[in-house]
């Protein structure tokens, strides 16, 4: 088993414990390296490396980032950037202001479709208000019985052609690697099998994504089976990329893997961290 994890969230996104709770956990299950990655801001790093260094471990300044790309929706997850770098600072503000009239947008469609309150019911869940995201909805969803677990809210609501579902621009992808690479970063493909890319669509997605500066690609993540594992590292040694793992842990009971849980990388693969000066054994 690993003991490095490279993509979580706290409730400065959508995850269900603080930054000081996550990293506290990770500990607990043997992480010896954490990388916080929540969605589209980089405030819970601070409380995440004091935390880190009461308990021991080390922490890796993380985001992920919402971007576009041919209208989908892609995330793109930068390790090891500088949370102060303005261009990256700048940036993640620009993406997060469209949250709040996302989030009214996709309340309004509830409505028509009999659901009220949701817009004020998925504020109760949020950490930090900008950041009102699906998962919130999700959460006020399964809470009165519109769907018995999060995951079948998201076969239900929330997906493209289901009730709450809103279009969304978000960063241009060339934008998002060159605020992590700029940086100092690395900038990886979180949960590539995520988005059912067709075979011609991937190939293109991947030459794009290397030739803007793009780097890497998460291999071991918890939406993967382990077909789907072995096939990216397949798309990683083909393409010269090195290969992450991370639980994507957003709280017990709503994560597929706990952190700390993760199988190791296929062989062959390159790890993301193999000229990191971090402990990883
Ligand atoms: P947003 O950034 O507001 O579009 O929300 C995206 C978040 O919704 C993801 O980061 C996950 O936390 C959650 N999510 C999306 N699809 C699923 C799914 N199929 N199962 C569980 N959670 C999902
Ligand atoms: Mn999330
Ligand atoms: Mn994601
Ligand atoms: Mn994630």
């Amino acid at each position: 088993m690993l003991n490095i994890d490279l993509h979580c969230h706290s409730t400065i996104s959508d995850g269900l414990l603080t930054p000081t709770q996550l990293v506290a956990r990770a500990a607990m299950r043997g992480v010896k390296t954490l990388a916080l990655t929540d969605h589209d801001d980089v405030a819970g790093l601070d409380e995440a490396h004091h935390a880190a260094a009461a308990e021991n471990i080390t922490l890796i300044n993380g985001v992920e980032i919402s971007v576009s790309w041919r209208g989908r929706t892609i995330h793109i997850v930068g390790l090891g950037i500088d949370p102060e770098y303005p261009s990256l600072v700048q940036g993640l503000t620009t993406i997060r202001s469209g949250r709040a009239e996302r989030a009214r947008e996709m309340a309004a469609q509830l409505d028509k479709c009999g659901i009220h309150g949701s817009l004020e019911g998925a504020y109760k869940y949020v950490g930090e208000r900008r950041l009102i995201g699906r998962l919130h909805f999700a959460r006020f969803l399964v809470e009165y019985g519109h769907a018995k677990d999060i995951k079948s809210v998201f076969k239900k609501f929330l997906v493209k052609g289901k009730p709450g579902y809103t279009a969304h621009e978000w960063a241009d992808l060339g934008d998002a690697i060159r605020w992590i690479c700029g940086s100092g970063g690395t900038a990886v493909i979180a949960h590539p099998a995520r988005y059912q890319l067709g075979k011609n669509v991937l190939d293109d997605f991947l030459h794009e994504f290397r030739q803007l500066g793009g780097t890497a690609i998460e291999v071991i993540t918890a939406s993967h089976t382990p077909e789907q594992a072995l096939l990216f590292a397949r798309h990683a040694q083909n393409m010269d990329f090195l290969a992450s793992c991370g639980s994507d842990y957003h709280g017990s009971g709503e994560s597929y893997f706990d952190l700390g849980q993760l199988p190791d990388l296929p062989v062959g693969c390159t790890p993301v961290w193999h000229d990191w000066a971090v402990p990883y054994e």
